[in-house]
Formats: C-alpha cells, sequence, structure tokens
C-alpha cells in the first residue's frame, strides 16, 4: 500500500496525466527529471510526449523494481536513478537542457522547489504538483495573506502560474486538501542581481515579524534598519507584506552596500 511518510499519492487517471505533461509545454530535445514516479502513471505521460529522455528519482525501492517495465516498454529513453531527490544533483543526472517535472511528496515539496530555485538557470522549467496552498503562496501577490518568503523568492527569480488545480478525488488514496500544478520559468536577472543568499536572508528578516513594521523585523539584520530602508525607497512604517520584489531587491543591494562598508 501507500507509504504516508514518502507523502504516496498516486495520479492514475490517463487524462490527467496526459495534461499534467502538457503542462510542461514544449518538450523537443528535453531531458524530462521526474521526482518521485511512483507507480508510474506520469512517468508514461512524460515517455509519451515528445521529451528526448525521461529520468526518474524514487526513494522507494519497492517502485524502482515495479518500473522495470515501464523502462522496458520506453525503448531506453527512461531511466530510474534510486535515491533522494533532495540529494540528487539534478545537472549531474540529466544533460541540459533539461525540466523538471513531479508530482511532489507533500512534505518534502517545498524544500525540494527552494533547492531547484536556487539553480533555477540550470532548468529549463519546473512544473510541480502541490497542495494548492503552497501553490497559492507561490504565485501570491503583495497584500494578500499568502504573501511571503516562498512568493518573493519564486517570482524574484521566475515567473510562477498557476495551470489547474486537481481535486482529492484524482488521487488514489484521496489526499485530505486540494492541489494545483504550476509551471515555472526562470527569469533573466540582471548581472548586478543580488546574491541568492542576501536576498534570503533580507526577505526573510523581513517577514520574520509579519505583521509588524518592517523596521521591527529588519533589525535581526541590522541594528539601524532605518538608512537601509531609505536607501531602498521603502517607508520605514511598512510591513512587509506591503513591500513587491522590486522593493526587496533594492532592499538586497542597500544591506549588501551596508556589509561592504563594514569591517
Ligand atoms: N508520480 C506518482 C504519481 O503521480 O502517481 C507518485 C506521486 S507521490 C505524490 C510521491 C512519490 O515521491 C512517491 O512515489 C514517493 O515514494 C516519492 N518520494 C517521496 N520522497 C521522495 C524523495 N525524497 N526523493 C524521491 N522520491 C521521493
Amino acid at each position: 500500500g501507500a507509504r504516508k511518510a514518502l507523502g504516496q499519492h498516486f495520479l492514475l487517471d490517463l487524462n490527467l496525466t496526459a495534461r499534467v505533461a502538457a503542462a510542461a509545454g514544449d518538450l523537443a530535445g528535453v531531458t524530462v527529471i521526474e521526482v518521485g514516479p511512483g507507480p508510474g502513471g506520469l512517468t508514461r505521460a512524460l515517455v509519451e510526449s515528445d521529451a528526448k529522455a525521461v529520468v526518474a528519482v524514487e526513494r522507494d525501492s519497492r517502485f524502482v523494481a515495479a518500473l522495470a517495465d515501464v523502462v522496458a516498454a520506453a525503448a531506453g529513453r527512461l531511466t530510474i536513478v534510486e535515491g533522494d531527490a533532495l540529494e540528487v544533483d539534478m545537472t549531474a543526472i540529466a544533460p541540459a537542457p533539461r525540466a523538471i517535472v513531479a508530482n511532489l511528496p507533500y512534505n518534502v515539496g517545498t524544500p525540494m522547489l527552494v533547492g531547484w530555485l536556487r539553480q533555477i538557470q540550470e532548468f529549463r522549467s519546473l512544473t510541480l504538483m502541490f497542495q494548492k496552498e503552497v501553490v497559492d503562496r507561490i504565485v501570491a501577490k503583495p497584500r494578500t495573506k499568502d504573501y511571503g518568503r516562498l512568493a518573493v523568492m519564486s517570482q524574484w527569480l521566475a515567473d510562477a502560474r498557476l495551470v489547474f488545480d486537481i481535486p482529492p478525488q484524482a488521487f488514489s488514496p484521496p489526499p485530505k486538501v486540494m492541489s494545483a500544478v504550476v509551471h515555472i520559468t526562470p527569469r533573466i536577472l540582471p548581472a548586478d542581481a543580488p546574491s541568492f543568499k542576501d536576498m534570503e536572508r533580507v526577505v526573510a528578516a523581513a517577514f520574520n515579524q509579519r505583521r509588524k513594521m518592517l523596521r521591527a523585523g529588519l533589525k535581526g539584520l541590522v541594528a539601524q534598519p532605518e538608512p537601509l530602508l531609505e536607501a531602498a525607497g521603502i517607508l520605514p512604517t511598512s510591513r512587509a507584506e506591503e513591500v513587491d520584489v522590486a522593493g526587496f531587491v533594492r532592499l538586497a543591494h542597500a544591506w549588501r552596500a551596508h556589509q561592504d562598508t563594514q569591517f
């Protein structure tokens, strides 16, 4: 049976697996990495797409064995890698251009996404299924309750678009919540863009006290946040959720300039 600890909810409806594969867009010439193929529903749809090849990373050895039939039918276009996708170097198992398509295990979906965002230029696109609540947090706009670290980091580095929702009954066993597919494509960043680390630190500090004024949260970063906020053109009385992605980029630049003047 399905293992709860590995977030196993399977999508077996052929119409839906085809729609998820289609949401990845044009895959001609692209090597697709599938995370968590499980019994292989989505895997088959990906093998049938125009992708050059599919590399599937699965942690549960029972599936690695069960997928042997799919591998045989794929005539050399499907490889299974047994391992923890959080630890596998995606650039080592698949040549560029590469894309990720996955019905992610819910408990590790967000850390996986953050790891891929860190190296987003390595991917043509990410097409991911999450609980809808996570997709809402990825695509959220400023001044909404879902807007936070995940929205700022995702939208700074990429275009993220909700493609469609998938109801619980589409899965076996059904999860408790609604799911959704998100399509993420890397943005081209200017040469002087802040580092991932600087941006992450500024955004984390800002949202650390999301109900307070921004200057309170930024005290975790610098003793005197006001000059940084002024340099970034942000009112010190703003709250983090009122600052757009461009504002956070300016803040990260201001913080870097401040750091560079320290010993
Ligand atoms: N792709 C299949 C589908 O759509 O029916 C299965 C999706 S199920 C939500 C998640 C799958 O990810 C399971 O097969 C599970 O064993 C696998 N998995 C869980 N944690 C993993 C990890 N850290 N690395 C690789 N696979 C993992």
